[in-house]
């Protein structure tokens, strides 16, 4: 507990009501929840949505007209004169948009593949192969919550040898052809940045978890926070990273979350060691 305490890139907001936390949880009721982009991944690039277009694997009209579906809706997600309502439903439009260029130009499922295996493209956080291990020895649900692809991220657990019984991926999927051409999406779960939450997972997970009253959240960005209802748990436990372009906002993350880990200090070695410590 005091390499946690004493380490100066790890504020622990309330050190009792973590301890008591700690303490308190109980593995058979525990689940983990996930954000991917920067919080699975190093934070070493801008999103995982980017990486298509930057992977020079894509035809130039594809690249085109996601570019202009970034210029004309991204300055909608960021608005903050929007509604929720609103918002929500531009950005189901965006994505659907987005999700169905994939169709539209015949996506391959090789190039998901050549982009997963681009050492340079992504990554683990340090530790985390380990933290997804011990969650899987544990027996402990862990669901990755995106809203970039289903395919992509079971792709990339399956390269890094992490694609765990435990883990459980909800995001946006793509369907594949006999020959491995993309030919459509799913409808019925359109993930994207304002309904990243709980309330929209299948059917089939909420059951699987709706008794887990125990949480552990681990994410990235503001937002993330979202990914939980808390009123509906006994026990949340919120860990953030804090990458050095948003330490002006420390103050904020210190409010939402119990920890922050700033600089991305040893990663995900931190919630590895208190996954260890819960009994
Ligand atoms: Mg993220």
């Amino acid at each position: 507990m005091n390499s946690l305490y004493n380490h100066p890139l790890i504020h622990i907001k309330d050190k009792k009501s973590f301890e008591k936390k700690i303490t308190d949880f109980r593995l058979n009721k525990l689940q983990i929840v996930a954000d991917f982009d920067n919080t699975i991944t190093q934070d070493n690039w801008e999103t995982s949505w980017s990486l298509f277009p930057k992977s020079g694997l894509m035809p130039d009209e594809y690249v085109a007209e996601e570019a202009a579906l970034f210029d004309h809706y991204y300055p909608l997600e960021i608005d903050a004169n929007l509604n929720h309502k609103d918002k929500d439903a531009l950005m189901k439009e965006w994505w659907l948009a987005a999700l169905e260029l994939f169709v539209k130009y015949r996506l391959h499922i090789d190039i998901i593949d050549e982009i997963i295996e681009d050492e340079c493209a992504i990554d683990f956080r340090d530790w985390m192969a380990e933290f997804l291990e011990l969650a899987a020895i544990k027996n402990i649900p862990l669901i990755i919550l995106s809203a970039w692809l289903t395919n992509t991220i079971n792709e990339f657990l399956n390269y890094t040898g992490s694609q765990f019984h435990n883990i459980h991926v909800v995001s946006n999927e793509l369907k594949f052809d006999t020959d491995w051409y993309c030919v459509g999406i799913n409808k019925d779960l359109i993930m994207h940045s304002e309904n990243k939450d709980e309330h929209d997972m299948p059917e089939n997970i909420r059951k699987m978890i709706e008794w887990k009253t125990d949480i552990m959240l681990l994410g990235d960005s503001l937002s993330d926070v979202k990914m939980i209802d808390e009123n509906l748990r006994s026990w949340a436990l919120k860990i953030w990273f804090l990458a050095e372009k948003k330490k002006a906002s420390m103050n904020k993350f210190m409010e939402c979350f119990d920890i922050v880990i700033e600089d991305n200090y040893d990663s995900l070695g931190v919630p590895e060691m208190i996954l260890d410590m819960i009994k």
